[in-house]
């Protein structure tokens, strides 16, 4: 394990627990797989280099080199950094079917998962940003 990785935190193993060390906006997305509003959230129009956190865990999930504008209000990259990063499942809440994303350490709610992405995945991680946290680059 990287020395990087061993700053991923301990995860609650509560509900009440994830309530005192979330933000409430963090809590309604990681763990009650809520979606902030198009546009409102910290990160979708941010280009620092650096690598996106699970604001969960702290589990490194995405690269600030797979981030793209996808003109969506919400961050979006075309990998996670590592396959098994993430979680993968089908959700068919809100009359829709979608593929929801978790991150594979906590089971937080980070966002969906579409095909209409670029080069050279065609993928488009869809995530909230209140679900992410971003270590700059040094
Ligand atoms: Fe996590």
């Amino acid at each position: 394990m990287s020395e990087k990785r061993d700053r991923a935190v301990e995860i609650p193993g509560t509900d009440a627990e994830w309530r005192e060390k979330l933000s409430p906006e963090q809590y309604e997305v990681l763990r009650q797989a809520g979606t902030e509003r198009a546009f409102t959230g910290k990160y979708w129009d941010n280009k620092t280099d650096g690598t996106y956190r699970c604001a969960g865990c702290g589990e490194e999930l995405f690269s600030s080199d797979t981030k793209y504008e996808s003109h969506s209000g919400w961050p979006s990259f075309y990998q996670a950094l590592a396959p098994d990063r993430v979680e993968e499942s089908r959700d068919i809440s809100h009359g829709m079917v979608r593929t929801e994303v978790k991150c594979a350490r906590c089971g937080g709610h980070l966002g969906h998962l579409f095909d209409d992405g670029p080069n050279p995945t065609g993928l488009r991680y869809c995530i909230n940003s209140a679900a992410l946290d971003l270590d700059r680059a040094e």
